[in-house]
């Protein structure tokens, strides 16, 4: 198939295009390098030995978009742009609201306009809230979302499935993702944040390569085996191969379905820690902190939905995740600058 890439780009994407690639599709990229830099379409080309089509546009904009669609013939769309900072996004949530959800209802308006009702949507576990079930199923209800960032996947779920429902020729794929970490085996790509990192694992290798002096564990007294907050933490590789599979559920015509990107194995904050201090022969030195606001205890999911109909199951543990997050660090001590 050829697919259009939207922020791909960016963490996720870069690696989706790759596993896309090896399965023999082809791709178009478009992004505007909010959160992203031409560098990783650069290493992403290396690895994969040829060029990939590539449109530097922001997904706001009609006009650049139609013109993607009438020069190329695209079969689905794997929407990955978006902004994905939940701190700032309770510090700007206008800017939050209005980039990702305007940028869907564009995108989805030139599909429609071109033919092409076919999309996989980046969601997240967060959309659960507090969820009602461990391990959290696709059955378990939405919850209430502790920040605009949330709430952007929580209304875009919606309003994609209101597009299914009103035109059933649409094929929509609603993909949660739980915690992406680790990187491309090569060491060439991985997650470059800017700034502070907001999540734990560009915390930890940013600490453990001096850049920060020490990680702070949001709270010890979680209702959790060793107190600290338990996620399930998912090898980014697995988690772009998924987008191959879920690509399934388009050539099966399922209409809507929606599906937990996880591994099903739920890790503490020290747990990731130690493992990756053993893994990787370093001291990651922390302290613990107060709880952060919004947090909660436990998140991990049953996978059982993607490894039955998609034939999708995630292969790499905790150890590789934490190698790889590593390897990537080590080998770009400035993230894609060189
Ligand atoms: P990322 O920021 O690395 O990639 C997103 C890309 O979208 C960036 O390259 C950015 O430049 C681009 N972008 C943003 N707004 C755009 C616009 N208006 N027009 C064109 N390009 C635009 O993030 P990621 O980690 O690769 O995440 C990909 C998707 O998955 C996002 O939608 C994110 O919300 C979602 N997600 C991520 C995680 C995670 O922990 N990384 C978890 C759940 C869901
Ligand atoms: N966390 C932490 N210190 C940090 C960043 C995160 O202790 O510097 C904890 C956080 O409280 C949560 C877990 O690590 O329990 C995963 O947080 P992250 O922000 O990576 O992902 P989230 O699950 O919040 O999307």
């Amino acid at each position: 198939m050829n697919i259009l890439l939207t922020g791909g780009a960016g963490y996720i994407g870069s690696h989706t295009i790759i596993e896309l690639d090896k399965a023999g599709h082809s791709v178009v990229v478009v992004d505007n390098f909010v959160n992203s830099q031409p560098e990783a379409l650069k290493r992403v080309e290396k690895i994969i030995g040829k060029t990939v089509p590539f449109v530097e546009a922001d997904c706001r904009n009609h006009a650049a978009l139609d013109k993607i669609f009438t020069d190329n013939k695209i079969d689905a769309v794997i929407n990955f742009a978006g902004l994905k900072a939940v701190g700032e996004s309770v510090a700007k949530p206008l800017e939050y609201y209005e980039n990702n959800m305007n940028e869907v209802f564009v995108l989805v308006d030139v599909m429609r306009k071109h033919g092409c009702k076919n999309i996989i949507f980046s969601s997240s576990a967060t959309v659960y809230g507090d969820p009602a079930i461990i391990p959290i199923t696709e059955e378990c209800p939405k919850g209430v979302c502790t920040n605009p960032y949330g709430w952007t996947k929580s209304m875009l779920e919606q309003v994609l499935m209101d597009v299914q429902k009103a035109d059933p020729e649409w094929n929509v794929v609603l993909l949660r993702y739980f915690n992406p970490i680790g990187a491309h085996e090569s060491g060439l790509i991985g997650e470059n944040p800017n700034g502070i990192p907001n999540n734990l694992m560009p915390y930890i290798t940013q600490t453990a390569i001096g850049m920060r002096k020490e990680l702070g564990v949001f709270g010890n007294d979680y209702d959790t085996p060793d107190g600290t907050g338990v996620r399930d933490f998912i090898h980014v590789v697995d988690l772009a191969k998924g987008h191959v599979c879920a690509l399934k559920a388009i050539v099966e015509n399922k209409g809507l379905s929606i599906y937990n990107l996880g591994t099903g194995h739920g890790y503490s904050v020290l747990d990731v820690v130690k493992a990756f201090e053993k893994v990787n022969g370093l001291k990651v030195p922390y302290v613990i902190k107060d709880r952060r606001p919004g947090d909660i205890a436990t998140c991990y999911c049953n996978p059982a939905k993607a490894k039955a109909e998609l034939g999708w199951e995630a292969q790499y543990g905790i150890e590789e995740m934490c190698r790889d997050s590593w390897r990537f660090q080590k080998n770009n001590p400035n993230g894609y600058e060189k």
